[in-house]
């Protein structure tokens, strides 16, 4: 690694951290119906402002050690782990899709995936304040960065239009089909909808490769909590997280692994 390489993991570290503490803030207020940037930070027990080096990210969280100043409550694990997460994946982008104008979607797109994570997991709920934003920034990226960082010729921003037209599809007719099969709603509005976006970003191929991945992810943590009887075998569980992670793993290694797939079909 060069200095300049070296530079750009610490900026993109750096921003992803203190942008990760603001999704925590989006993601736990938004569904709340709460402004995002009024009130300040606060303890929700005993109101002690969270200022100086308290806000710092991650850092913040170790300097308390976990613990609010003013009545000593546990703070959850969550919030320094979301800030870790979102610097840790914009170096993963970066690695991955190179220092070139995809980079910019890529960061959008964990950006969105990080706060939907966050309020998902916390009120089971996307909230559609955020899936408007983040439609309308990706969509526009997408009419000028559309030639996709692996060079596989579908690179138009119609292959992106109707990936995104396919993901909300598709993710609608399985919550038809769930919903008929199980008497109840199976699949989230929210999800559909995030699903929408998905194929913006991704593209046809990898838009179909990433509701399998989903799907597998899902089902493979689902069985395993089941079994670990952390959750009830009809407890609902937020499926936003399964759709980060299996969007993800598509839109970085989709390519890579469809290709290594077709190649031992190929050789046999
Ligand atoms: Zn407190």
């Amino acid at each position: 690694m060069d200095a300049v390489e070296i530079i750009k993991v610490i900026y993109l570290f750096v921003v992803g951290i203190c942008l990760g503490s603001f999704f925590n803030v989006v993601g736990l207020r938004i569904s709340k119906g709460e402004s995002i940037v009024h009130p300040p930070s606060s303890c929700p027990r005993c109101g002690h402002r969270i200022k100086g080096a308290e806000l710092m990210p991650v850092l913040g969280y170790l300097f308390i050690g976990g613990k609010c100043r003013g009545c000593k409550t546990q703070i959850s694990i969550k919030y320094p782990i979301f800030e870790l997460l979102t610097g840790l994946l914009f170096i993963v982008g970066y690695y991955i899709i190179g220092w070139n104008l995809e980079l910019i979607v890529a960061l959008t797109f964990i950006s969105l995936l990080i706060i939907i994570s966050i309020s998902d997991l916390e009120y089971m709920l996307i909230e559609d304040k955020v899936l408007i934003f983040f439609a309308s920034v990706i969509l526009i990226e997408r009419l000028f960065i559309n030639s996709g960082f692996n060079g596989l010729g579908l690179g138009t921003f119609f292959n992106y239009l109707i990936a995104g037209v396919l993901g909300f599809g598709i993710l609608y007719l399985i919550a038809i089909i769930g919903k008929k099969a199980y008497k109840k709603d199976a699949m989230g509005g929210g999800d559909i909808k995030l699903y929408g976006i998905i194929g913006l970003v991704l593209g046809i191929r990898l838009t179909l490769f990433s509701v399998f991945l989903a799907s597998l992810v899902g089902a493979l943590t689902g069985g395993i909590l089941i079994a670990l009887n952390v959750v009830k075998r009809d407890q609902p569980i937020p499926f936003a997280p399964f759709i980060a992670i299996g969007s993800l793993i598509a839109y970085f290694y989709g390519d890579a692994i469809l290709d290594w797939y077709y190649n031992l079909f190929i050789q046999m």
